[in-house]
């Protein structure tokens, strides 16, 4: 049989040897011992030298004769010696092969690296040994390899350990030849990020016969010392015998550190730094795989109770929190709230987990409730979301109630303050088939109709509900189509002095026609525009038109250019170039800048105040008019009014009454007593009647559009009216404008 030893194969002696010379020659066989470059020793049964020779001196710093009597044990590095003694002792009973590496001690202190091959002399006293040390090759790099911690492997041709550096030992915390064999039982766990499988069990040598070449990935041993290491293995096949059967090289390299790190940088990849939440995308894959599991376990089990559902969570005027109490505190309360949401799972607090399920401490009292899994995410300042599956409806009602608790106790703890909180929730239909983005959008969808009417609540997207969404979706299909195709059309609804009757101007609303021909009220596609961030497109669709058409009446009016005003939303205010853009427009159709007007909602002045004051300023330096529409719809204050350069207050048809004894009407006269103060214009929208009529004109209002005097109209008709120049009286309202 062969056997192996460090760097080369040798065939173990089969007989006797015998000593020859040729004829004439004189050497005698003590002279070759003398002489040898190794160190060749014998030993007696007690492993004392009996004889030595070869150049004792170089391995060992010592004359021959000072060793003769020594115990060879004493001469090996102590940290092999018990190695040694047990491979000494199993070659004494009879085993062939032999572990030949270890150290001897140099009388100058350093060690030498030999590989030993041995022989057993039987005679009458019992087994002596023949060893020959021999220098090793490469020593100074095994030594390097140890001193720097990497641990080499070689494998035979069936993955088994033959030879293994001290280095490597530390790693798996078996020394030399109690590893062989005992690779099954070192536990080695493959691990990466959580996309890789986790391999237990299987040993990298075994794999990489089976893959040709070079190999190497990163695993998890478990030593004997019960030590977890990470180590980054890299094998590469060998010629192990000289008839070309390979074996591996293994290179080990503890890199648990660096590990770390890499974990640690994924965590705050795919978790939010402030809460330890999942991010929006990764806890979309998280729930993504969760609603996978459901559909898979009632497939199985068909009428099992699995559910999956995702709830929206936000919490009410959460941005009145960060400009009363600060960043920092609402920070605070933010990272309190997730704290608590993680108690409802535990996939918060494992690193790099991607299908967290819970931990046996939480099963238990989730079970309670009825979840089996959930994920927890940060997709959003103030909203959390939580991808649950559970086996009972009513689950989903206790963890949004739990949410809910936990903002208001938080509040009060923390900020002393009542805060409220909304929650939606979407429930997986099979029929529907949503996918999670889907459901968040339901969810997300069923919130904001929570916030619309009165907050602080619960609610679920039900059928009607995505009836609704489905008109919405839709509509979006429409409006885009109309969008790309130019056919966004837009009506004008007279603006009028109503002492005289005379018209001073209009505002442009833009109109949408379905399939069908028919037009879409704006109510409801206005919203799906904003929600589906093309509000902006909207807007320029109606101011290019517009301005052009102002051109065109350039020099036909008698009472020259009225004053048209168009929408625009906070996304179009937004516009960097939006000054530049409304400039250009203006000077390429030559029309006056003061026949043009932009109105702003109220709803958006805080928006303004930051991004689009200037572009405002060089409105009305251009001499623009500038209005506020919906004004008393919102909140704005008198401040914020007033340091707008805003010149149109345009008051917001729900404070119209027809009654002098209404709050109504003490509220609509400081709105228009507000406007004059300010120096502004007032425009009362919305006039539908005589008596509203009156009271307006009564407060002095200066401009008046309302469905009593004019109905938007397609902009021909407004053209011909304007330039018949006939004054417009209040009409009879019949029907509701189409
Ligand atoms: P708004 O800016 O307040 O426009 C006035 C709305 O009041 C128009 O509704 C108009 O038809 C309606 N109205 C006029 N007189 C009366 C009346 O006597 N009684 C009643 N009940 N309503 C009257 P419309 O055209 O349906 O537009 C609704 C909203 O859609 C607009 O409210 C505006 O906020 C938005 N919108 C319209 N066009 C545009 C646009 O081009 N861009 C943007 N961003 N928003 C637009
Ligand atoms: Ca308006
Ligand atoms: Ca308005």
């Amino acid at each position: 049989m062969l056997y192996c030893t460090g760097t080369y194969l040798v065939k173990p002696p089969q007989r006797q040897g015998t000593w020859a010379v040729r004829q004439g020659c004189d050497l005698v066989a003590s002279e070759l011992l003398v002489n040898a470059p190794d160190l060749v020793v014998c030993l007696d049964p007690d492993l004392l030298i009996e004889a030595i020779g070869g150049d004792a001196e170089a391995f060992l710093g010592l004359a021959s004769q000072e060793l003769l009597g020594r115990s060879a044990i004493e001469l090996i590095h102590n940290e092999d010696q018990e190695r040694v003694m047990a491979n000494m002792k199993r070659f004494e009973d009879g085993q062939e092969t032999y572990r030949p590496e270890l150290r001897l001690l140099h009388s100058d202190g350093y060690s030498v690296v030999v590989e030993v091959v041995g022989r057993r002399l039987n005679r009458p006293d019992g087994t002596h040994f023949l060893l020959v040390a021999r220098r090793q090759l490469g020593l100074g790099v095994r030594q390097v390899a140890d001193d720097i911690g990497i641990g080499i492997l070689r494998c035979d041709p069936d993955g088994e350990i033959h030879e293994s550096n001290a280095a490597a030992s530390v790693q798996h915390g078996y020394e030399g030849e109690e590893l062989s064999g005992r690779i099954q039982d070192l536990r080695v766990q493959v691990q990466g990020h959580p996309e890789d499988s986790v391999d237990a069990n299987l040993h990298p040598a075994l794999r990489y016969l089976e893959d040709a070449g070079v190999s190497s990935q990163v695993a998890t041993i478990v030593g004997r010392d019960g030590v977890s290491r990470v180590i980054s293995f890299d094998g590469r096949r060998v010629k192990y015998r000289e008839d070309g059967t390979p074996g591996i090289i293994m290179l080990l390299r503890e890199v648990t550190e660096l590990h770390q790190m890499q974990e640690e940088l994924y965590r705050r990849s795919t978790r939010d730094d402030l809460t330890g939440l999942l991010k929006r995308s990764t806890f979309i894959q998280a729930a993504e795989s969760l609603l996978e599991a459901t559909v898979q376990q009632s497939g199985e089990q068909p009428g099992g109770s699995s559910l999956f559902g995702v709830l929206f969570c936000d919490i009410d005027r959460f941005k009145s929190i960060n400009e009363r109490h600060g960043h920092g505190e609402a920070d605070r309360f933010l990272a309190q709230i997730s704290a608590d949401l993680a108690q409802f799972g535990t996939n918060t607090a494992q690193l790099g987990t991607n299908t967290a399920q819970l931990d046996t401490n939480t099963e238990a009292s989730l079970s309670a409730g009825g979840t089996t899994s959930i994920h927890l995410g940060r997709i959003g300042g103030d909203e959390f979301a939580l991808a649950v599956q559970c086996s009972n409806r009513a689950e989903f009602d206790r963890l949004a109630a739990g949410f809910r608790a936990s903002v208001q106790r938080t509040a009060l703890a923390t900020l002393h303050v009542l805060v409220t909180a909304s929650v939606g929730v979407a429930e997986f239909d099979p029929e529907v088939g949503q996918t999670v983005e889907e459901l968040l959008d339901e969810a997300n969808a069923v919130l904001r109709l929570a916030k619309g009417t009165g907050r602080d609540q619960i609610l679920h997207c039900d059928a009607s509900l995505r009836a609704v969404r489905s008109e919405q979706k839709r509509l979006e299909g429409v409006l885009r189509a109309a969008l790309s195709a130019g056919r966004i059309e837009y009506a004008l609804q007279p603006v009028v002095d109503p002492y005289t009757g005379q018209i001073s101007g209009a505002e442009a609303l833009a109109r949408l026609r379905d399939d069908n021909g028919s037009l879409v009220p704006a109510a409801k596609w206005i919203e799906v525009a904003v929600s589906a961030g093309l509000s902006s497109a909207v807007d320029a669709a109606v101011v290019e038109p517009v301005i052009e058409l102002l051109g065109s009446l350039v020099g036909r009016c008698p009472r020259g250019l009225p004053v048209i005003g168009v929408n625009l939303s906070d996304t179009s205010l937004a516009r960097p170039d939006l000054a530049e853009w409304i400039f250009s427009l203006l000077e390429r159709h030559q029309v006056d800048p003061g026949a043009f007007l932009v109105e702003v909602p109220e709803l958006v002045l805080p928006v303004i105040r930051e991004r689009a004051a200037e572009a405002l300023r060089q409105f009305r330096e251009k001499g623009l008019w500038l209005a506020v529409d919906d004004f008393g719809s919102g909140y704005a204050s008198f401040n914020e009014v007033r340091d707008l350069p805003l010149n149109t207050l345009k008051i917001d048809r729900s404070f119209l009454t027809e009654q002098r004894d209404s709050a109504d009407y003490i509220i609509l006269r400081t709105a228009l007593e507000m406007t004059h103060a300010l120096g502004c214009r007032s425009v009362a929208e919305g006039v539908e009647t005589q008596a509203e009529l009156e009271i307006v004109m009564d407060l002095k209002v200066d401009y008046v559009q309302g469905y009593l005097l004019a109905r938007p109209m397609p902009p021909d008709d407004f053209v011909r009216l304007l330039l018949s120049d006939r004054p417009l009286a209040p009409q009879r309202i019949e029907h509701e404008d189409g």
